[in-house]
């Protein structure tokens, strides 16, 4: 089998990519591990920092990815690609051999594995849960804690898995700090009665918006904050999830009881991302891909006919993943 353009993973960087290209006359095959694409944004509610609807967003790309020039190939990942004869060669889970022009990498981050914090509680105690579990209770539009009744306190844990050199991970996700405070205004916007805290090392709200929504947590939706770390969760018998902390601002240790602990995990990257970039030999920093050029060539790669977009190179927030998208489509088609 003969392509043009290969791109792997079919999250919003490798639709992007593919529709750019598309519309720019290229024939694009774009594979997809599951068969569903879009499996990060289909599990989420509201989008940072306007509160857009993700799911109008997972339908724009479905839409994208319906171009006539555009072959979408779910249920299928690629195993293993190396150049022969000025080509690369791609070798699919089922045995195809597919051989195309030029490759773009798209395989995204996957969320931290909480459970590996075993000092938190993940995977034990019900009250614990991740910003992934919590983003799935405000799609539903239900939160509740361990036993199915509405909580009345919620405490959000920043940096689980980032910022943290005990797991390996020395970096910032970038985008948890903002999450944290969508999803506790989401949380008041159900629950106006509910405490929500937010345990925080350090508030990183850099982007365009951001500052906002922390200044209407508190002044409007009454959000605490606390500049601490928890250093261990329990469960209490009647379901309730006990933590201990200390506040760095005043140095005292301090213990508090709440209904549910959500843990804001990082990204790492994909399991796809760290194998294929290790294939190739652009294995950069933590697993993630290494582009050539981080400031001028950063969606070209020291392989000819190998592109990169989007959070397989680092953590983004999912506007970054979109303008890097288009970018790598504008770099292969300079090449041409
Ligand atoms: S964005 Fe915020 S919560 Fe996420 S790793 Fe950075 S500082 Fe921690």
């Amino acid at each position: 089998m003969k392509h043009n353009i290969v791109i792997i993973g079919a999250g919003p960087s490798g639709i992007e990519a593919a529709h750019c290209l598309a519309v720019s006359g290229e024939h694009v095959t774009v594979f997809e591990k599951m068969e569903d694409p879009l499996e990060n944004l289909r599990n989420k509610a509201f989008l940072f920092p306007d509160f857009t609807s993700a799911s109008e967003l997972t339908e724009t790309f479905r839409t994208k990815l319906q171009h006539p020039y555009i072959t979408y190939r779910g249920g299928t990942s690629i195993t293993d690609m190396e150049r022969m004869d000025g080509r690369w060669v791609l070798t699919t889970d089922r045995g195809e051999k597919i051989d195309t022009d030029d490759v773009i990498l798209a395989t995204g981050y996957r969320p931290f594995d909480a459970s590996r914090k075993e000092e938190l509680g993940y995977g034990i105690y019900n009250g614990v849960v991740t910003s992934l579990d919590m983003e799935k209770m405000l799609l539903r539009g239900r939160v509740v804690n361990s036993i199915g009744d509405l909580p009345s306190r919620v405490a959000f844990l920043q940096c689980v898995g980032s910022r943290d050199s005990k797991v390996g991970n020395n970096y910032c996700s970038k985008v948890c700090c903002i999450t944290a405070a969508k999803q506790a205004v989401e949380v008041k916007k159900l629950l106006p009665e509910a405490e929500v805290f937010i345990f925080y090392m350090d508030l990183r709200m850099w982007g365009q918006g951001f500052e906002e929504i922390y200044r209407s947590s508190q002044q409007d939706y009454g959000i605490r904050y606390i500049r601490g770390r928890i250093s261990e969760a329990a469960g209490t018998f009647d379901g309730k999830v006990q933590i201990k902390a200390e506040d760095t601002l005043t140095g005292l240790p301090m213990k508090m009881s709440t209904d549910l602990l959500v843990l804001m995990v990082g990204m790492e990257p994909s399991e796809g991302t760290r194998m294929l970039a290790g294939r190739c030999g652009i294995c950069g920093e933590y697993g993630f891909a290494r582009s050539e050029n981080r400031h001028l060539y950063d969606n070209v790669t020291s392989r000819e006919g190998l592109y990169l977009c989007g959070s397989c190179k680092r953590p983004m927030c999912l506007e970054d993943v979109i303008s890097d998208a288009r970018s790598a489509a504008m770099e292969l088609l300079k090449s041409r």
